[in-house]
């Protein structure tokens, strides 16, 4: 079935953003939903395609955020799109665990067969980041009989009581929120622009430190999983230096820990790779994957050593909506554009134009303290000029200003002052270096 979800891929303002129809639903929003639900954009959005959302008074506005990386393929994607269609009105819902269908066993099988390293594997399917992470969690736990899991200074896991727990940042994810779920232990991050020490070890500095902080107040034997993301997203899109993932893996597999890569935002071609720890040829136990794997439907995946995944007891993990089957139709769909559309490729392409602008900005407006990221998905953190001091107001007055024009991109950091970029795969270099123009004229606003 086909059926036509285009629209042009253009850059359009026809009334001021919000326009006063998005003001008048905006007022329902607010009467109706949680105030504890934030908002990027205040527009409502009636229909989008590629990288190009519309709103309900016309407006039509550059997306460089793709839903927080998730609709890396494009807003409905025709083969995402033609495949749920097909799906929804084959099954709708049995639930796998009660009455198994084959889009979810072949979703599995391509996860198996893309994920890094050539050992066993098997896979499970969940709804959400979240909940990928908690599974991952409990096999690795279940698997090695410990119960430590070590994560990082920086890191986003989730919103979950186990994934706050696992997450560093306070406000706003757990302020509130707590008692939190113990037996987590936070390691510094080599965040090679903040680092305090010596640039030119910070990766064997960063991997004694944290291999000498779980030997003394761990034990490495209590140890079940460490669980990193190969580039941080929500803490800022920090880049790890070279050598910091293989160390750290290499010293996983030689004291039986179990070694997670969150791939939750980094996955599904964002980096100019498949996966970000294919960078360092990093093979982890296990990997979490959600928002880039099915196109925008809600789908999450473990997928791991055959040996660990296999080591629960039946009926010991699942639940009831996990791998629906309309979810697991638009993964194949977004599976099938990954392999055949040459969207790592694209990121790269996407990477060098971004890095260009961004490094270009950065040398002309000292607010711009570094630039960084890998492939389509970098970032620029704002300081004072002259100082690394954090600079969230210039992030708010960009972030406000492109919006004004119809670009809409996405902040970060733990310290509110980031702005990434993770622009659909499929956006065009027209639309990408239209977005940057607003960009520049954004920071010459600021002055
Ligand atoms: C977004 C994110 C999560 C949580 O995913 P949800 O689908 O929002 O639960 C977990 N880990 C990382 C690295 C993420 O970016």
């Amino acid at each position: 079935m086909t059926v036509d979800t285009s629209l042009v891929q253009e850059r359009r303002l026809v009334t001021p953003i919000p326009g006063p129809k998005s003001v008048e639903v905006l007022k329902r929003r607010s009467a109706a939903t949680s105030a504890g639900l934030g908002m990027a954009i205040p527009v409502v959005i009636e229909r989008a395609h590629d990288a190009i959302l519309q709103d309900i008074d016309g407006n039509c506005i550059i997306d460089l955020g793709s839903g927080i990386g998730v609709t890396n393929v494009g807003n409905t994607n025709d083969r995402v799109v033609a495949r749920v269609i097909e799906q929804v009105q084959a099954i709708t819902h049995t639930c796998f665990t009660v009455a198994p269908y084959e889009s979810y066993i072949e979703v599995c099988e391509i996860l198996n067969e893309i994920t890094p390293g050539d050992h066993p594997k098997k896979s499970l399917l969940v709804n959400s980041g979240a909940e990928a992470v908690e599974n991952a969690v409990k096999v690795a736990r279940h698997y090695t009989k410990r119960p430590a899991v070590v994560v990082f200074e920086h890191a986003y896991h989730g919103r979950t009581n186990l994934t706050m727990a696992l997450t560093a940042k306070n406000i706003p994810y757990k302020e509130g929120f707590g008692p939190f779920a113990n037996e987590i232990y936070r390691m510094p991050f080599p965040y090679s622009y903040r680092w305090m020490g010596n640039a030119s070890t910070i990766t064997e500095d960063a991997l004694n430190e944290i291999t000498l902080k779980i030997e003394k107040e761990i034990g490495a034997h209590n140890v079940a999983a460490i669980l990193i993301e190969p580039i941080v997203g929500e803490g800022g899109f920090l880049v790890p230096p070279a050598g910091f993932l293989p160390g750290l893996s290499d010293y996983a597999k030689e004291n039986g820990i179990v070694f997670i890569a969150d791939e939750v935002q980094s996955g599904f071609a964002r980096t100019g790779d498949m996966f970000a720890v294919d960078h360092e040829g990093v093979v982890p136990d296990m990997i979490t994957m959600a928002k880039g794997i099915a196109g925008g439907l809600p789908l999450a995946a473990v997928t791991g050593r055959a040996e660990i995944m296999d080591c629960v007891h039946a009926g010991g993990l699942g639940g009831t909506y996990g791998g629906n089957p309309v979810a697991c139709a638009a993964a194949l769909g977004a599976l099938e554009s990954y392999a055949q559309d040459n969207l790592t490729a694209r990121a790269q392409h996407i990477g060098a134009i971004l890095r260009e602008s961004l490094t270009m900005l950065a040398s002309t407006y000292p607010v711009i303290g570094e630039v960084r990221g890998r492939g389509a998905m970098q970032a620029i953190e704002l300081v004072r000029e002259g100082s690394k001091e954090p600079n969230p107001e210039a992030v708010n007055a960009v972030v406000k200003y492109c919006q004004s024009k119809g670009v809409l991109i996405l902040t970060a950091g733990t310290y509110n002052n980031v702005i990434r970029f993770l622009p659909p795969l499929v956006i065009t270099d027209e639309l990408l270096r239209d977005a940057l123009g607003v960009l520049e004229e954004a920071f010459a606003s600021l002055r």
